[in-house]
């Protein structure tokens, strides 16, 4: 494992490095798109506070990025250029620039979608579900996307028109989405400590699991994904509060307990684990054979952290079956791996969590040394006795506490 670690570093320092030389972000001129959101005006340059184009007609437009940089979806600002007239109504909308998973907002961010927001007015709600259609899974995103329009264009409404326009804080999470994230993150964590002092309670992983599809998966579309780790490696931060709360407890669990967010909260493993109990033999590999391919993880996660580090496109991690699932969009390709690697459980216990899973490979490089777990013939994992550690998703099923 120590030659592993170093390897992935090495290899994550080397690709950043020339990514970072290769390929500097460019900001977008947004000057050439001015007719996109006002065909038949005429605009001088950008100027005063908050900076913005003046036309020759009643409409001023402005990158909604130059007045609220706050708002941030889960990869950053999603940037949108839009046209106000003097009666605070939006008359044209296009996006300018976003970094988010192109799996999650494929739709959210298509002209088709965008042109919703013409014709409304800066004191509507702006709101996903109320005013505004809520067809998108990627519930941080849309917020973003709503707060960024509502309060660039009604501090334009204000500063440059002098219209009344409402109150309503930039970015802010109804807090639905982070706390039931929490508060399922946090009983799947006591259920863990919990096990490990009393087998009676083993019964609770199963519950928690279901729930963790449910809520995690199907809710609020948030598995946790290699997406996440490059995104803050590029400083891509987000302004939801469901962003920090999964990436800060899963971070957190994995230095305190391994692989516990792959036992016990992720979606996927969790429908893997279900398949995986249809009572038919399971694939036989000899313990030789099952460790060489389970190195296999690493070999994807080093490849996948070497692409796009050096591309700067976290979005080439979106192969991750979770993402497509959950996401519910994908190419052929991608969804033929999800269905190959849902059906394949059937004799093969977790079979993309043991070979293929990019994050299964990050949280089990930093799981720490514990043996107390010795495994048994009922592994979820199918792990032979005296498992690495980094291939224990800490299920307690056969957790021994030995006297020192
Ligand atoms: S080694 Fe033990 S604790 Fe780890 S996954 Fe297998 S049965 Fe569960």
């Amino acid at each position: 494992m120590k030659t592993i670690r170093i390897t992935l570093l090495a290899v994550t320092i080397v690709s950043f490095s020339i990514g970072f030389n290769l390929f500097r972000e460019t900001r977008v001129d947004e000057g050439k798109y001015l007719s996109d959101v006002a065909p038949d005006a005429v605009f001088s340059s950008k100027a005063g506070t908050p900076p913005h184009y003046k036309s020759d007609r009643e409409i001023i437009a402005f990158n909604s990025y130059d007045i609220v940089p706050a708002v941030r979806g889960y990869a950053g600002p999603i940037k949108v250029l839009l046209s106000l007239n003097s009666k605070g109504e939006i008359t044209g909308i296009r996006l300018l620039e976003h970094k988010e998973t192109p799996n999650y907002v494929h739709y959210l961010l298509s002209a088709d979608y965008l042109s919703r927001f013409a014709g409304k007015n800066v004191n509507d709600a702006f709101e996903p579900d109320n005013d505004i259609d809520a067809v998108s899974r990627a519930t941080v995103s849309l917020n973003a996307l709503a707060d960024t329009i509502r309060t660039s264009s009604r501090m334009i409404a204000s500063e440059v028109y002098g219209l009344e326009v409402k109150g309503g804080a930039p970015g802010s999470d109804d807090g639905r989405g982070w706390i039931t994230y929490l508060a399922l993150f946090f009983a799947a964590f006591a259920s863990y400590h919990v096990t490990r002092r009393s087998k009676r309670f083993l019964q609770a992983r199963d519950i928690l699991l279901l729930f963790g599809i449910g809520i995690i998966g199907v809710y609020l579309v948030t598995p946790f994904s290699i997406i996440h780790v490059f995104n803050l490696i590029f400083l891509r931060i987000s302004s939801s509060y469901l962003w920090y709360a999964v990436i800060i407890s899963t971070l957190l669990s994995v230095v305190i307990a391994g692989r516990f967010y792959c036992g016990w909260l992720c979606p996927f493993g969790a429908l893997a684990e279900y398949i995986g109990k249809v009572p038919l033999k399971k694939w036989e590999l000899s313990t030789e054979t099952d460790d060489r391919w389970r190195k296999l993880k690493y070999i994807i996660l080093g490849v996948v952290t070497a692409l796009v580090l050096i591309s700067r496109r976290p979005e080439y991690g979106s192969f991750e079956t979770y993402v497509t699932l959950f996401s519910r969009h994908g190419d052929y390709l991608t969804w033929t791996l999800v269905g190959l690697m849902l059906i394949i459980n059937v004799r093969s216990k977790r079979f993309w969590c043991r070979y293929l899973c990019p994050v299964a490979a990050l949280t089990g490089i930093f799981s720490r040394r514990d043996d107390n777990y010795v495994s048994t013939k009922d592994c979820p994992m199918g792990n032979k006795p005296q498992p690495p550690i980094s291939e224990c998703i800490r299920c307690n099923n056969c957790y021994v506490k030995r006297e020192v």
